[in-house]
């Protein structure tokens, strides 16, 4: 049985209030399991925007000037609401989204943590004071918030992606106009409640939801007001947007697509290798830009490893996330499952050779976007997996003889978001470490997202990170006084 929608806003979040769009327009969101509508929410467009950005760009001095224990405290209240919300949050993402109660959960506690990191970061702003060379003058360096910021956010981790980029901007002092995915405003729209409630000033953060999201981000990026875009989703998507951005020379952090690599040396622990491999392939469904998405096995291991990961992956149970037992919910919506299909047909057409899962693409769909977990071994270079983001539970697998070989493979992509990388000699995990062209790497473990670390890619998977230490100086400039010396 599908869990009930808990209570949630459906209208905008400008200035404190809570409103319908201008348009009196509202749009749809569905359940990806049971393709059956959960919600109406208000569908803004540009005069929605604009209310929105002159609410964050006028309450922006005063949120500028408050202390930063203040800033703090609101955080930690907010994270102890959300904790306390856990389940709500986890059915409204699991409705939504599509998955499973568990790893809901999961991304609750994952989401919240950024609001409680960051609330310990607000009263750690540092600055700097030192005398010029030549001893003429003092430097004195403050860090100061950069000011109202754009935040986009993708559908996948529906609060997750929010709190990592909202709890550094009210730590740091910089107000927003936050945009959600259309396909999953649900969660966001409880998460903004969640921040009223704890004491977040009127104009501080402002939610605008929309079927059309370029009526509303264009010109938050192009009006001038706006100091900084945060954006997380697709590297198409997030090269217009820096374009845009480029207009009002604006900062940005991008936080972009994937095609993570998985290598499983000769001397890996296979079974802990095939654990990592579930976790990196898995999570979300294989719905997450951190997925595992070639697997590149040496060719001494590669039939123990392929065999017990199909094992595994094929005793899962597929179905409805918010049903007891369920291992994987569906995918995303009807376009996410044809892409998945698609790809596997494709490499099953160019010689892979399925280990489980693969359906046939004819197979009639029934309601829900549901695709078992499916392995594929010997899946060529060329076939269009290799170089895409799958976005689904499919492994696919191909093998190499020489390290050097298996690098030059990994790194023969545009994206570098993350690697993983199984191996139980120090010296080649560093070396090989050093050698992938990612921003992040997983040493014998298949999860780097935590939000202590800086999270984020090279190449076309972005600019900046989010989290860790450095998380909250993407929403800070330095500014320097020049002090005459007497
Ligand atoms: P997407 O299509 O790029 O959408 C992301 C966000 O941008 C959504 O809010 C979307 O709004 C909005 N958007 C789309 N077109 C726009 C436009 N012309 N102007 C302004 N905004 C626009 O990505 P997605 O399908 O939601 O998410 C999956 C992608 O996100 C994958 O590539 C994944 O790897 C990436 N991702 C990256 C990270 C990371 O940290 N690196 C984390 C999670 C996901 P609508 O919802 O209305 O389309």
């Amino acid at each position: 049985m599908t869990a009930t929608l808990p209570r949630v806003p459906s209208g905008h979040y400008i200035d404190g209030k809570w409103s319908a769009a201008a348009s009196g327009r509202t749009f749809a969101v569905e359940n990806p399991a049971t393709e059956t509508l959960l919600a109406e929410v208000a569908d803004g467009g540009a005069e929605d925007a604009d209310r929105a950005m002159r609410a964050a760009a006028a309450a922006q001095p005063a949120w500028a000037a408050t202390a930063p224990r203040e800033r703090s405290e609101i955080l930690r209240r907010a994270y102890e609401l959300i904790i306390e919300r856990t389940d709500e949050l986890a059915t409204l993402m699991t409705l939504e989204m599509g998955k499973p109660l568990a790893e809901a959960r999961g991304e609750v506690a994952y989401g919240a943590e950024f609001f409680r990191w960051f609330a310990e970061e607000a009263v750690r702003i540092d600055g700097g004071n030192m005398l010029t060379g030549d001893g003429g003058k003092r430097i004195l360096v403050s860090k100061v918030p950069v000011g109202p910021c754009v935040l986009v956010t993708p559908w996948n981790f529906p609060l997750a992606m929010g709190t990592r980029k909202i709890g550094p901007a009210i730590a740091a002092g910089c107000t927003m106009v936050f945009k959600p995915a259309q396909l999953t405003p649900l969660t966001a729209l409880a998460l903004t409640e969640i921040l009223d409630e704890a004491g977040l000033p009127a104009g501080v953060l402002n939610v605008v939801t929309t079927s059309d999201a370029g009526a509303v981000v264009t010109p938050w990026l192009e009006g001038g007001a706006a100091r900084k875009l945060s954006f997380t989703g697709s590297t198409e998507v997030g090269k217009r947007l820096l374009a845009q951005a480029a207009s009002t020379v604006m900062r940005t952090s991008m936080e972009l697509g994937g095609n993570a690599p998985f290598i499983v040396c000769a001397d890996a622990d296979i079974d802990a290798a095939v654990e990592g491999a579930l976790v990196a392939k898995l999570r979300n469904m294989g719905e997450a830009c951190t997925a595992a998405n070639r697997f590149y096995v040496h060719s001494s291991v590669v039939a123990a490893f392929s065999e017990k990961l199909a094992q595994r992956m094929s005793a899962l149970t597929v179905g409805d996330g918010s049903a007891e037992g369920t291992d994987i919910g569906p995918l995303i919506n009807a376009a996410g499952l044809a892409k998945v299909r698609r790809l596997v047909a494709d490499a099953v057409d160019r010689g892979a050779r399925p280990l489980c899962g693969a359906p046939n693409p004819d197979d009639s769909d029934g309601r829900g976007h549901f695709y078992p977990p499916t392995v594929l071994c010997e899946v060529p270079d060329d076939a269009e997996l290799m170089g895409t983001e799958i976005f689904g539970p499919v492994a696919a697998i191909t093998t190499f003889e020489d390290e050097d070989e298996a690098i030059t493979r990994a790194n023969d992509t545009p994206w570098g978001l993350v690697g993983y990388l199984y191996t139980r000699d120090l010296d080649r995990a560093l070396q090989l470490s050093d050698q992938m062209e990612v921003g992040m790497v997983g040493l014998n473990t298949g999860l780097v997202s935590n939000p202590a670390a800086p999270f984020g890619g090279v190449k076309e998977s972005g600019l900046g990170r989010e989290g860790g230490r450095v998380g909250i100086d993407e929403y800070l400039e330095y500014k320097y006084i020049a002090v005459a010396t007497s």
